[in-house]
């Protein structure tokens, strides 16, 4: 076999190379069907089986309520951004969202084009390194849900305690769902992109309260949630490399442990990165308030822009890749989702505390 980089890709990310295995061995013929599972039908029993196998590993890793539908659709996170509130609220009602970085602030952003989209909070005044606590947010009377993204991607920072309101919350968890449990109690719903800690991109995974599932506005029916539920997300062709792709990890992820090891192995693997960064005497430093320190993307910078491109160079040499930061902020990120093994992480910190080493 090649030999395989350790990559810290935001997303599309690294995937376990057993999945991959198992996928590359029955690619040409699925289960001795004589053809592979993406050229068969999607009302085949073989597909109907890992189609049902995505959505019912979901439901016992997250522990999600039977009062909740479980929809794999298209278009990624960012379809939600706007779909959601379509459904959600009728053409003249409204939401709030946190703004917390650049993914909260797009979700908003997109929202306002089909409703009105009420900023609960912006971090704008603290350069968006913080997150607001429950009386923080000034959530209008007539709001009917509010927006929060539990883990800013490209910031580095996550939320550690979920908002206390009277409205339902509505969470982007794209960069760290399966790393952690949710509030069900408090959700209304919960959707994320699948490319960075359920599979690969192509495919988005909503999760929505039965008494939200009906749209309060005349839509078309590929944009209404009810119409993909009461289809069983089989309303049209569904990507089907990319829920194969996902009820391969949902195997894999219950083989593991399930949440419990992925909540560990996520405190464990961004542990070893930030003792190597608060160790460093100040080479490499992080912005985020220790408490809201995310644990899929670890931000980093460097002492100098030499330094850094050194730095990434020489990772680079050393198999570690893709550790620039995002383009819009620079310095480095080290993204660690549940594809990265542990011993991914382990040799970038070594290989970090080696750097400050010799350069320091
Ligand atoms: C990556 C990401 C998105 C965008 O996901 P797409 O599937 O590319 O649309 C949205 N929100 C968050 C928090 C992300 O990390």
């Amino acid at each position: 076999m090649s030999t395989r980089t350790w990559n810290f890709c935001a997303g599309p990310c690294t995937l376990p190379a057993i999945v991959l295995e198992r996928m590359q061995t029955q690619l040409l013929d699925y289960q001795s069907s004589g053809m592979s599972l993406i050229e068969m039908s999607h009302r085949s029993a073989s597909y109907e089986a890992v189609h049902q196998a995505a959505i019912d590993g979901l439901r016992r890793t997250l522990s999600i309520p039977d009062n909740f539908q479980i929809l794999l659709l298209q278009g990624g996170a960012m379809a939600q951004f706007s779909m959601l509130p379509m459904n959600l609220l009728a053409a003249d009602e409204a939401a709030a969202w946190i703004r917390s970085g650049q993914w909260g602030n797009k979700a908003q952003v997109e929202a306002s084009a089909v409703c009105r989209a009420d900023i609960a909070w912006d971090g704008k005044a603290s350069d968006y390194l913080t997150m607001p606590t429950t009386a923080d947010l000034d959530v209008t009377d007539d709001a009917r849900f509010l927006h929060l993204t539990s883990n800013e991607t490209i910031s580095g920072m996550r939320v550690v305690d979920w908002p206390d309101v009277e409205i339902p919350l509505v969470i982007d968890a794209s960069s760290d769902i399966l790393t952690r449990a949710l509030p069900w109690d408090r959700i209304g719903v919960v959707y994320a992109g699948a490319q960075k800690n359920l599979g690969t991109a192509g495919l988005g995974v909503v999760i929505v309260r039965d008494d939200l599932l009906e749209a309060r506005r005349a839509l078309p029916s590929y944009l209404q949630y009810a119409a993909h539920a009461k289809a069983n997300s089989l309303l049209n062709t569904p990507p089907i490399f990319q829920v194969w792709m996902l009820s391969e990890m949902m195997r894999w992820v219950e083989e593991c442990g399930g949440l419990a090891h992925f909540e560990t192995e996520a405190a464990q693997k961004s542990g070893d990165l930030y003792s190597v960064i608060d160790g460093s005497d100040g080479f490499f430093t992080n912005p985020i308030p220790v408490a809201l320190r995310s644990m899929t993307n670890i931000v980093f910078r460097l002492p100098s822009d030499e330094l850094q491109a050194s730095f990434l160079k020489a990772a680079e040499a050393a198999n570690l890749t893709n550790l620039k930061g995002h383009r819009s902020v620079g310095g480095c990120r080290a993204s660690l989702y549940n594809g990265m093994a542990p011993q991914g992480a382990a040799a970038l910190a070594d290989f970090m505390q080696d750097f400050a080493r010799r350069a320091g």
